[in-house]
């Protein structure tokens, strides 16, 4: 890159790097608090994880009160889970309503900390290739947990010659109508997609590698993860996983029998420990136990059009889709060493103290505890960054002027 083409700008309050959820309640709350933010955003809109990579029948798994960002609740006659599109329009007025405007393709590819100058340097490419440095006091990471598909390496992958897709580019079973279809992992993604392939009359396999714990999404005319939430303030969380553990056997019967076996540690303290998330059941089991859905053991290696399977089985099909979730990409662009791990890309100190770091820098939305996780970082970075942005923010922005010759934005 020609130093020359780089344009330089100095932006007086933080810079926020992401457009989702967490990024525009971090915005909304400073607004709030009367302290100006500079967001950038690599795609060409907010929210771009639910607007271009999700696929449509996707609603919100928890309930809307668990998923409302701070400052404004959803609408009252949204449904409890709310629909995709339901929840990005809430986004959309959520970006109106705080006057947040990010800065559209603008893609983050290096933020370091300049002990000299005592201020960060955030380097973004646009479609251009032209290339912007944002100087600033403080940056908030907010990438997302989800920020890159993880695609695994699978043995003879190149010789399968069909559609082999992560489930950030599927969208509906329409177009598989009729079609075998493996889907790997079983995650809420892939048991929501085998379902929707099912209602699109294909025919779904579901690979299921691992030990997974399934519950109903609702248990006893409430929200299983409300019913959780509120036993959790009386009641130790191993008591509290027995209990979803002996009604979910009650309601869905003994999934292992189905192939889908438990995992040794209840799924609260499985969630708490490694951050897995059970998965909530919104009428896979069912189209399990019908035969609708046929449950694989893990994958060997493909060949041409066909899975051969780790139990020496081999079946023909027309299509795979990974349901392998996702992963963070802070370790690619954030240059520093403490506050984030290069093995994972998220913060090393565990909830509730993975929101702040050194020399100004925060990130929300890393708490592998959805938009709630994210609103209470948005709460506490903004109440932080006021503090000082009220004892220093005139005297840094004088001092670094003095030392560089910025444009302003
Ligand atoms: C299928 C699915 C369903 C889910 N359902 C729920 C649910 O019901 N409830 C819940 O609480 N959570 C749910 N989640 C989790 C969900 O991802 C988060 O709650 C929410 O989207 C997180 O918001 P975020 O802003 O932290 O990350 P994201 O929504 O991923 O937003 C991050 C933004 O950062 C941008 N970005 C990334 N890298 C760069 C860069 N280098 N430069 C500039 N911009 C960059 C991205 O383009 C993106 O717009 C779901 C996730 C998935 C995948």
């Amino acid at each position: 890159m020609n130093k020359s083409s780089t344009r330089c700008v100095c932006v007086p309050g933080p810079v926020i790097v992401g457009a989702g959820p967490s990024g525009l309640a971090v915005a909304a709350c400073l607004k709030e608090r009367g302290v100006p933010s500079t967001v950038l955003e690599r795609s060409n809109c907010i929210a771009s994880l639910w607007q271009l990579k999700t696929y449509d029948r996707l609603r919100l798994h928890l309930p809307k009160q668990f998923c409302e960002l701070p400052l404004m609740g959803f609408p009252t006659e949204f449904p409890t889970y709310p629909s995709k599109q339901q929840f990005i329009d809430y986004l959309e007025k959520y970006a109106e309503k705080f006057d947040v405007r990010p800065r559209f393709n603008e893609t983050v590819s290096h933020a370091e900390f300049d002990q000299v100058l005592g201020f960060w340097r955030v380097r973004t490419v646009g479609p251009k290739v032209e290339e912007t440095e944002y100087v600033c006091r403080w940056v908030v990471v907010a990438t997302g947990e989800n920020a890159e598909a993880v695609v695994p390496e699978i043995e003879g992958m190149g010789e399968f010659g069909s559609d082999i897709r992560h489930t950030s580019l599927y969208k509906s079973g329409e177009e598989f109508t009729g079609k075998r279809v493996l889907v790997v992992g079983c995650g809420n993604s892939g048991m929501e997609v085998c379902l929707d392939l099912c209602n699109h009359s294909a025919k779904p396999s579901l690979v299921v590698r691992d030990t997974v714990h399934i519950l109903p999404r609702e248990m006893l005319g409430k929200s299983t993860f409300g019913l959780s939430m509120w036993l959790l303030k009386w009641l130790p969380m191993r008591l509290v996983d027995r209990f979803l553990l002996v009604v979910s056997r009650l309601m869905l019967g003994d999934t292992a029998r189905l192939g889908l076996e438990r995992p040794q540690l209840g799924p609260l303290e499985l969630k708490n420990l490694s951050g897995k998330t059970p998965v909530l059941d919104v009428g896979t089991l069912a189209r399990i136990k019908s035969g609708d859905v046929k449950v694989c053991p893990g994958i060997k290696r493909l060949k041409r059009h066909s899975v051969v399977f780790v139990n020496g089985k081999t079946e023909n099909f027309d299509a795979i889709i990974l349901a392998t979730g996702y992963k963070s990409n802070v370790p690619s662009w954030l240059k520093e060493g403490d506050m984030f791990s290069e093995k994972d890309g998220l913060p090393r100190r565990p909830f509730p103290n993975g929101w702040k770091g050194e020399c100004g820098l925060y990130a929300v939305g890393f708490t592998k505890r959805g938009i709630l996780g994210a609103s209470i970082d948005a709460k506490r970075i903004a109440e932080d960054i006021e503090r000082c942005w009220k004892a220093e923010a005139k005297h840094s922005m004088a001092f670094a002027r003095s030392l560089l010759p910025l444009s302003s934005p």
